[in-house]
């Protein structure tokens, strides 16, 4: 409480000349109110993809929107299936400037009972931890942006542009993703000038205390591949040369020895430099700046390049993740799969990068196949490509910034790129700059997104719901 209140008040002067918009503690309080009951309902109910439902989470934020008196043409529940619909709410501005987007996804990771401390289905508070499956992917976003939406409501604002939100289906996985749906489908809807994306743990902290807040603006591109090895077999007393194990783990060999070439985009280079700059210290600093000259310094890239987060950060990977081989244990192969994932940077294609893994393969033998999202596999992979990272825009930025030290002093933001891949990719590639930032502090060391015990520090998300409204209405209040 006492973090929320006194970054509250340190806003009030900076903010007030900033960004016309001014503390309201009475405010802040009744909306952390609001969005622990949204949070708490939402966690409440099951959105994985085996046994959730995700409409139901839809339909219960639609209701408190209605109840708010947003009118029924601003409010749709739309999807491909029952289980799958979507949540678009939008707040009309003056019109002075195209709308802005916020998403958030309201499908979880399955969690199972038996695996946690405690019902990963209730939201449990202990030890100053809120525990629950979505605590922190992402239904803090999410209430963080319904509760955004009421209050202004409420408060009678009229932002310079519409307020539109989606909440959305199958982020995590499944047949239906739902920002891949609404643009294909519902593109008027949802159409912005930009896209704020709140799924992210964008403060890091160690041992409690932030170091950096990180604003993803550049996303890499995801693909699985599926590698094939096959031949007729026969009786396993006769061993031939040609075994397809042996044939595609020799492959896979070759993979693993593969480094694909370094690069670095705007934002990359603006991460390094500002890690350099005071974030990490000696000999990694220097390699940093080494690694930003032309041509980069090799032995300092190499360096780099041996810490795995750094490597995804200069580099397309490539991974095997799944094998599987033989159908008896007396018979030869007659068929060795696995599949393949890859992290691409933007600007190459998931064809690009199918086709320098059949080089680096080098065995004609091995058949390399495309696996879409849906299971389907295919001889050649999308020409989609990851785009290059969105300009980052003062109306973005400022205000991000100004926050950021209001209510982290000493925290910088520094641009990143995901090695991961969020809802951001579907957008961007609609032409729609999207910016992802999630104002939770996380320690480093403590991201249970995914994992058992999926656990957010109490203040950390009120002090993001405070944040979040504040932002939202600077951003269009200019
Ligand atoms: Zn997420």
């Amino acid at each position: 409480m006492s973090v929320r209140n006194s970054a509250a008040a340190g806003l009030l002067g900076l903010l007030a000349a900033n960004c016309a918009v001014s503390a309201d503690t009475a405010g802040d309080q009744a909306a952390n109110v609001l969005a622990h009951d949204i949070y708490k309902q939402l966690i409440e109910i099951n959105t994985t993809d085996s046994v959730g439902n995700v409409t139901t989470a839809a339909e219960a934020m639609a209701q408190r929107f209605r109840a708010a008196g947003f009118p029924a043409a601003d409010i749709a529940v739309l999807g491909p299936n029952d289980r799958k619909k979507n949540l678009v709410v939008r707040l009309h501005g003056s019109g002075k400037h195209k709308p802005v987007l916020l998403i958030g996804h309201l499908d979880v990771v399955e969690a199972r009972r038996e695996d946690w401390t405690t019902d990963p289905f209730t939201l449990i508070e202990k030890d100053g931890f809120f525990y629950g499956r979505g605590t922190l992917d992402m239904k803090d976003g999410d209430a963080a942006m319904v509760t955004a939406l009421l209050r202004m409501k409420q408060e009678g604002f009229r932002p310079s542009r519409d307020i539109v939100m989606a909440l959305t289906a199958d982020e995590e996985g499944g047949c239906c993703d739902g920002v891949d749906w609404l643009l294909r489908n519902h593109r008027e809807l949802i159409d912005a000038e930009f896209v704020l994306n709140q799924d992210d743990w964008s403060v890091s902290s160690e041992h409690g205390v932030p170091q950096v807040a990180k604003l993803v603006a550049t996303e890499k591109a995801y693909a699985d591949y599926q590698l094939i090895a096959t031949n007729k077999g026969g009786h396993s007393s006769v061993p031939r040369p040609d075994n397809a194990i042996y044939q595609l783990a020799a492959a896979l060999g070759r993979i693993s020895q593969f480094q694909f070439p370094f690069e670095l985009n705007s934002i990359t280079r603006g991460y390094f430099e500002q890690l350099a700059n005071g974030i990490v210290t000696g000999e990694q600093a220097a390699d940093m700046r080494a690694i930003l000259r032309s041509p980069p310094d090799s032995q300092a890239l190499q360096r780099l390049s041996a810490d795995p987060e750094y490597a995804a950060v200069v580099h397309t990977t490539c991974v095997a993740t799944r094998l599987e081989a033989g159908h008896a244990n007396n018979a030869l192969p007659q068929r060795a799969q696995a599949v393949v994932n890859c992290r691409i940077l933007p600007g190459h294609s998931l064809e690009e990068v199918r086709q320098e893994l059949i080089r680096v393969l080098n065995d004609p033998q091995i058949a390399v196949r495309y696996v879409a999202d849906n299971g389907e596999i295919s001889d050649k992979a999308p020409e989609r490509r990851a785009l290059p990272p969105a300009p980052l825009r003062p109306d973005v930025m400022k205000p991000l910034e100004v926050l950021v030290a209001a209510t982290w002093p000493g925290v910088k933001v520094v641009p990143y790129m995901a090695v991961g891949a969020s809802d951001a990719v579907y957008t961007a590639m609609a032409g729609m700059p999207t910016y992802t930032f999630g104002g939770v502090t996380v320690d480093r060391d403590d991201v249970r997104a995914h994992g058992r015990d999926e656990r957010l520090g109490v203040a950390a998300f009120y002090t993001w719901n405070t944040f979040f409204y504040r932002y939202v209405k600077a951003i269009t209040s200019q």
